[in-house]
């Protein structure tokens, strides 16, 4: 326990040899003769406190040894021990971060999937709208056709029921036929008449 600063701090007497230094509960050092003059216990001559002392040697209470160590072995160890409480926190806030990063890769895989389940199910609602729509095309388109036809009947009655019997009536539904003005509108011409 080489302390060179160690001094009595009542007469400042320096370490010699064979001379004992003591601590008190106070904090303050003393050399073996303040002791004995009771300068530093019971009671404490530099801050008036009741003291107990202590001599400092090998055996002395680790709660005050550990100010007498040596100051470079006490940073190396200190050092070793913060040391290894970071890597140990450390390796345990790199396993949360690893789990939490799997968690965030697997929630924004699952994103992606809805977003192309999202997309998938637009695109689908897109082509039955459009479906839909045709349908509505389509029955309009049948709507008028049948009109056509019924319109046409018509027609082919009353020229059956004007005299015109022996003749062969055949009667193309307009909607049929290539004709330029499209076959929507009913005329005569629109019905071919064979004998
Ligand atoms: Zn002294
Ligand atoms: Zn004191």
């Amino acid at each position: 326990m080489a302390c060179p600063w160690i001094h009595c701090n009542i007469c400042l007497r320096l370490p010699v040899s064979k001379c004992r230094y003591f601590i008190s509960n106070c904090g303050h050092i003393a050399c073996e003769r303040c002791v004995e003059k009771k300068l530093i216990a019971p009671k404490c001559s530099l801050c008036k406190r009741e003291t107990k002392v202590e001599e400092i040697n090998k055996n002395l209470r680790e709660d005050l040894r550990k100010y007498f160590v040596n100051i470079h072995d006490f940073a190396v160890k200190s050092f070793n021990e913060v040391k290894s409480v970071i890597e140990f926190q450390n390796k345990n806030a790199r396993r949360l971060m690893k789990y939490k990063m799997e968690k965030i890769k697997e929630l924004q895989n699952t994103t992606i999937k809805h977003s192309d389940d999202s997309a998938m199910i637009a695109k689908l609602q897109q082509q039955v709208d459009e479906l839909q729509a045709r349908n509505v095309e389509l029955a309009n388109e049948n709507k008028t056709l049948n009109t056509s036809f019924l319109n046409q009947q018509n027609l082919v009655n009353q020229l059956l029921s004007s005299g015109n019997t022996g003749m062969n009536v055949t009667c193309t539904p307009s909607f049929l036929q290539t004709s330029a003005n499209g076959g929507n509108n009913m005329t005569q011409h629109d019905c071919k008449l064979f004998f």
